[in-house]
């Protein structure tokens, strides 16, 4: 992991003053960085009967997608307003400044489902509690969490359900 971590790239005041950005696309370019991160993903479910991966919009594509494959599950993707074709389910959160909101189809999810929701970065946990409430209601037998990286110092475990199982790789 020491590997990963010397090719993710600190950002400083992206996308804001004061935001100190951990910009994975430098590790997913390295071909070494990005094999180690999907197989190190993987190997945190490999045996818990996973069936669908939900990757958030859109940094969380591309682990989800790598995790969903290793896995042999298929890949949900959770989106920003107006991007699914078909009939959609939605939630609002609360962000620093203003609301957002993510969508997914009606029907990505059904109640014999394991699932893994993956993120890159767990920040303050507003973005993944939303996809949580959506899967959730959905009704899937169980629901895991998954980040890349995790910024311990913004305790973003705290607004994340207490009943979910929160895995990340990579800590600061
Ligand atoms: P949050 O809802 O605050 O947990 O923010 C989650 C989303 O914002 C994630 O999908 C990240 O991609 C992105 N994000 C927030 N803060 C950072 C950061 N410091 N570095 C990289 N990505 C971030």
């Amino acid at each position: 992991m020491e590997y990963v971590k010397s090719k993710i790239r600190d950002v400083v005041d992206f996308p804001t003053k004061g935001v100190l950005f951990k910009d994975l696309t430098t590790a997913f370019k390295d071909p070494r960085a990005l094999h180690i991160i999907g197989w190190d993903l993987s190997q945190l479910y490999r045996d818990k009967g996973i069936t669908k991966v939900v990757g958030i919009e859109s940094r969380g594509f591309i682990g989800g997608s790598i995790l969903a494959f290793e896995l042999g599950a298929g890949f949900v993707p959770a989106r920003k307003p107006g991007k699914l074709p078909a009939n959609v389910i939605r939630n609002s959160y609360q962000k620093e400044y203003g609301v957002d909101t993510i969508e997914m189809h009606a029907d990505a999810i059904s109640e014999n489902d394991i699932v893994v929701i993956h993120d890159d970065v767990l920040a303050t946990g507003g973005t993944m509690a939303a996809a949580y409430e959506l899967v959730k209601s959905m009704n899937p037998k169980k629901i895991y969490i998954n980040f890349i990286i995790e910024l311990e110092s913004l305790n973003g475990r705290a607004n994340l359900p207490a009943d979910a199982e929160v895995t990340s790789l990579i800590k600061y």
